[in-house]
């Protein structure tokens, strides 16, 4: 070889060296000039890399292949490099001649093989990034995850600060059931389509990354929420090629708009604000969305002032059992009555929702129930011993309870050691929405049944009813939620009569008792009377009352109708 092409050599791979080890973004146009110039240099027809994750990728023929240099003509190998990196990947570079180039002195293969090792551990080096980029950013189905979440804020905080951007988290709504009514693949189908329709209202200045299940952290600019929120709160989304099978898909969202001057101390930092929001927005009516406040961090240490309350609470008896009468509208008389729970803590009377979504968050609530069953028994126990009329109670119980394997057996325990006959109890249950609790609440309701302990379907119509949960098991008593009862000064609306008549034919037509909560006014007693829906609970007849004021309905058990 030359003198001057031995200069030249050398000058060239002092270039490669740079270009490739530079820190800063990574030449390809200057890459391929000087790569180009150093085949010139030794007749090397065509240059190849290739990339496999492991050697079992290698193997199977599944990888990538780079060609940075190619005259047409390279059919013959020259040298060919093979590197397994320390994280098992397999990098191959291969240089190629023409059939019938003059053989290469020693020198020069050793001069071609050292620039082929040069890009080889280049390329491994580069590839890596990316693999490490997949593997860190990404989870195992190709959604962002929470650190590729926390880098986009970091990225666009030192780049022009928080102010102007909106982060979300929320969950999708139902998705066991739509699991379960289309297939749980085509539920992930479902999934992926909504993912890519969100990030297409996003944008490129925005982020979405899935935190597992139905459950999506957001990031994008304020002028985006309208329409992520719009679509969010219920589009349809289509789980087939042609598009035609779709179901709605909604969420409930906790939303915080980054104020001016905002620096998170950490990612985490937006994280304590959307997860309060959206874990509010859960617990509220349907399709909901909450904007993060301070106010809602008081109210969140509140919820868990009452959590830490509450064993003491129930040790000092500070629960209490209010009875709402059940009348019969035809004749006036009382035929049973809903023991609802009061917290009376200094005086104050604390209703039901003000704790009970909160016990429901873990299992206290399942404890508070079984107070109440206890109490109530005790009530009806002393009632027969001191010859009053007795009618049957129904009790509340929370889905809570519906993994207990053991319900029944508590259940049944309580009333033995308070001697209740069966027929003077019934439990309240209220609708599901999930694959299990629907099979544990068959389970539940045919046990009870057995025993001869009433049950009850609570809020019907409230919840996303299924028709399926009143067909399928065995329920002595279907209660209609007041939302079905048409409101006075509406002039008795229309529709809502039109279903309400269709709810209570339907009970009767499954042989199912039938009730109707929350009757306010006369007007209202006429329509049910109307329906032939025998029984109202609500204020027009009664509040739920201390016991002793219950006592003394008992005593006097007709209302004038
Ligand atoms: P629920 O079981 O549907 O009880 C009926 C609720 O409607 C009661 O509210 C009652 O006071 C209210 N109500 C009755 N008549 C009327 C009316 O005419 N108009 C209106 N607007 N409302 C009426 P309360 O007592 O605040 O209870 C709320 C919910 O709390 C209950 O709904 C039940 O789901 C839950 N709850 C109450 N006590 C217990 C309990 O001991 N255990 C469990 N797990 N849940 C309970
Ligand atoms: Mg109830
Ligand atoms: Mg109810």
């Amino acid at each position: 070889m030359s003198d001057q092409k031995t200069i030249e050599y050398y000058q060239l791979l002092e270039k490669l060296n740079w270009a490739l080890s530079s820190t800063g973004e990574f030449d390809r146009q200057a890459y391929i000039v000087i790569l180009r110039r150093i085949c010139e240099l030794f007749h090397i027809a065509k240059g190849e890399t290739e990339f496999y994750r492991s050697p079992n990728h290698e193997k199977n023929g599944e990888g990538e292949c780079f060609c940075d240099f190619d005259n047409g003509h390279g059919d013959k190998i020259l040298v060919r490099r093979r590197i397994v990196t320390k994280t098992n990947a397999v990098v191959i570079g291969t240089l190629y001649v023409r059939e019938d180039e003059p053989p290469f002195s020693q020198e020069d293969i050793d001069r071609v093989d050292l620039m082929l090792r040069v890009i080889v551990s280049f390329v491994s080096r580069r590839r890596l990034q990316n693999v490490v980029e997949m593997l860190g950013y990404y989870d195992e189905n190709g959604y962002p995850n929470l650190r590729s979440f926390k880098r986009f804020l970091d990225i666009k905080a030192e780049e022009r600060g928080l102010y102007g951007y909106t982060a979300i988290h929320y969950n999708l709504r139902h998705f066991t059931l739509i699991n379960r009514e289309i297939t749980r693949e085509k539920g992930d189908v479902v999934i992926w389509n909504h993912f890519n329709r969100i990030k297409s209202i996003i944008g490129e200045e925005g982020i979405v990354c899935r935190l597992g299940g139905d459950s999506f952290l957001a990031a994008f600019l304020n002028e985006k929420t309208e329409a992520v929120l719009q679509m969010l709160g219920g589009v349809p989304i289509a789980y087939d090629d042609s598009g035609e099978k779709r179901v709605s898909v909604s969420a409930c969202i906790g939303v915080f708009v980054m104020p001016e001057g905002y620096s998170p101390n950490s990612g985490g930092d937006i994280m304590d604000k959307v997860f309060p929001a959206s874990q509010a927005a859960k617990y509220q009516e349907q399709g909901t969305v909450v904007y993060y406040s301070d106010e809602m961090l008081v109210q969140k240490d509140r919820l868990m002032c009452l959590q830490r309350e509450f064993p003491r609470a129930l040790e000092n008896q500070e629960f209490y059992v209010y009875y709402q009468p059940k009348v019969n509208v035809d004749t006036g008389e009382i035929v049973g009555a809903e023991a609802l729970c009061r917290w009376i803590r200094d005086e104050r009377v604390i209703p039901p929702m003000e704790f009970i979504p909160t016990l429901e968050r873990n299992t206290d609530i399942c404890q508070l129930d079984f107070y109440m069953l206890d109490m109530v028994c005790r009530d009806i126990k002393r009632w027969l011993d001191q010859g009053r009329r007795v009618v049957r109670i129904s009790v509340n119980l929370s889905r809570k309870h519906m993994v207990d394997p053991d319900l029944l057996e508590h259940i049944l325990r309580i009333v033995e050691q308070n001697k209740v006959p069966h027929k003077y109890l019934e439990i309240e249950l209220t609708e599901t929405t999930t694959d299990v609790e629907f099979k544990d609440l068959k389970r539940v309701v045919g046990g009870l049944q057995k025993e001869g302990i009433y049950t009850s379907v609570d809020d019907f119509g409230m919840g996303y009813s299924s028709l399926n949960l009143i067909r399928e098991i065995p329920w002595n008593v279907l209660k209609i939620d007041k939302s079905f009862l048409p409101v006075d000064g509406d002039n008795l609306d229309e529709t809502t009569e039109v279903m309400f008549r269709h709810v209570v034919a339907m009970a009767k037509d499954l042989g199912l008792e039938c009730i109707t909560e929350g009757v306010e006014t006369s007007k209202q007693v006429g329509l049910l009377r109307d329906s032939g829906c025998h029984i109202a609970q609500g204020y027009h007849f009664d509040k739920p009352l201390p016991v002793e004021e219950f006592e003394k309905r008992l005593d006097h058990p007709q209302y004038r109708i």
